[in-house]
C-alpha cells in the first residue's frame, strides 16, 4: 500500500511525507497544517489532507 502511494505521489509530496509522516510512530504531524494527531487516519482530521 505504501509503495503504491509512493509511486503516485509527486516528488514534493514524497519529501514532505518523508520528513513528517512516520506510520510507525504513535503520533504524526500533517505536512500541510502541522496538526498533530494519533497515527491511524489516512486524512488529516484538521484540514482533511490525504496522507496515504
Ligand atoms: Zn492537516
Amino acid at each position: 500500500m505504501r509503495e503504491h502511494w509512493y509511486e503516485q505521489a509527486s516528488e514534493e509530496e514524497r519529501l514532505a511525507a518523508e520528513c513528517v509522516v512516520d506510520w510507525n510512530a504513535p503520533e504524526m504531524r500533517c505536512p500541510a497544517c502541522l496538526h498533530q494527531f494519533a497515527t491511524g487516519p489516512r486524512e488529516c482530521p484538521n484540514c482533511g489532507l490525504f496522507l496515504g
